[in-house]
């Protein structure tokens, strides 16, 4: 692998929660970072600990327009496509605009990556596999997905994502990498994006109800966004041949219920529970299958939840200006 100190790299979507913590990872490898971004669910002050880095420059833009001389008139080694709003509140918030972002960015992207033969990679996700009837996932099975439900802006829009990074890396156009990032969590994480584990850690924490949505049966599998990033990392690297896509996630699965039992007591919070309805078309259970991770990078999640969740909340404690309970790790 060439050195990552002549790395040159555009992180679409770097002010949001993953994108930050990416960003932090390749300056600190010595990279060369200018992140593109639009604030929509991202936050300026994600960056603040790196703006004293004269390897960082950060662009507001949407990639849903035709990018700005600011962007075409540099040269990029690798192309990070992380722009998107991941929650489903903030994606279900302007669908429109959600699906437009998957393809429309995507497309403008990948033009980037042909007119400067950078290599890029897509953070697609486990959401392409829907509702899965095939348990766990891996990167064969097709998925359940209802193209007219509320989450298919996000579902279809990265599904055809993946199809526009296909087509341009089978007819030569771009050299590209897809993953599937299962549900991920850590520090920086937006403590008003909706998603269940900052929202169980923000109410446990101000003692507001839990809430569960549905009877707390649905299963999901959280990856610690160190993990995570170890993972995007190697698979930008990756040089054999064209690998398909790579599921990345924890394997280790539980319920919506295990987690907030866990949270409670680690928090040693006293919130309550309260039952609120299952969104529509939620899925009822997901894990990844990561032998094609392990296999082709090496790559595996080392981070289990409790050491993770005890990162964790002592972030969201700080963001509330909340004191954080003491953990012994
Ligand atoms: P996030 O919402 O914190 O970050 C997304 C970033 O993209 C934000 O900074 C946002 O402002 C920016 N953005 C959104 N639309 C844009 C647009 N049109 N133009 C420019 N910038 C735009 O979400 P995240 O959790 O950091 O997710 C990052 C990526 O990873 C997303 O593509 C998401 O689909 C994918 N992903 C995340 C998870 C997860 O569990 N966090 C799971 C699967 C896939
Ligand atoms: N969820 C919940 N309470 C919340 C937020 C979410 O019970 O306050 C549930 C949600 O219905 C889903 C699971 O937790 O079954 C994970 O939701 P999240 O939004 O974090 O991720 P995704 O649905 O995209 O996997």
């Amino acid at each position: 692998m060439a050195s990552r100190a002549r790395e040159r790299v555009l992180v679409a979507g770097g002010a949001g929660f993953i994108g930050s913590n990416l960003c932090e990872r390749l300056l600190g490898d010595g990279a060369e970072v200018v992140v593109l971004d639009n604030f929509q669910t991202g936050r300026p002050e994600n960056l603040d600990h790196l703006r004293g880095s004269p390897r960082l420059d950060c662009i507001a833009h949407d990639v849903t327009e035709p990018l700005p001389a600011a962007i075409t008139g540099r040269s990029f080694s690798h192309i990070y496509n992380l722009a998107c709003p991941a929650s489903p509140p903030a994606y279900q918030a302007d669908p429109e605009h959600t699906l437009l972002t998957c393809v429309l960015g995507s497309r403008n992207l990948l033009r980037l990556a042909e007119a400067q033969r950078a290599r890029y990679l897509l953070s697609s996700t486990s959401e392409v596999y829907g509702d899965p009837e095939v348990h766990p996932q891996r990167e064969d099975y097709r998925g359940w997905v209802s193209c007219t439900g509320p989450r298919a802006c996000y579902d279809e829009g990265k599904r055809a994502a993946e199809t526009l990074a296909f087509d341009f890396d089978r007819m030569g156009r771009a050299e590209v990498r897809v993953v599937r990032i299962f549900n991920t969590y850590g520090p920086r994480m937006d403590p008003e994006d909706g998603r269940v584990v900052s929202n169980v850690i923000c109410q446990a924490l101000t003692g507001q109800p839990i809430t569960i949505y549905g009877d707390g049966s649905q299963t999901r599998s959280f990856c610690h966004v160190d993990d995570l990033v170890e993972g995007l990392v190697r698979m930008m690297a990756y040089e054999g041949l064209q690998p398909g896509p790579v599921n990345l996630g924890n394997p280790n699965e539980l319920t919506v219920s295990d987690l907030v039992e866990r949270v409670l007591r680690l928090t040693r919070s006293g919130s309550p529970v309260t039952a609120l309805p299952l969104p529509q078309d939620d899925p009822r259970r997901r894990k990844p299958d990561i032998a094609r991770a392990r296999a082709l990078l090496g790559w595996a999640p080392r981070v289990g939840l409790e050491e993770g969740l005890k990162a964790t909340i002592p972030y969201f404690a700080a963001e509330l200006g909340r004191e954080s309970p003491a953990f012994r790790f």
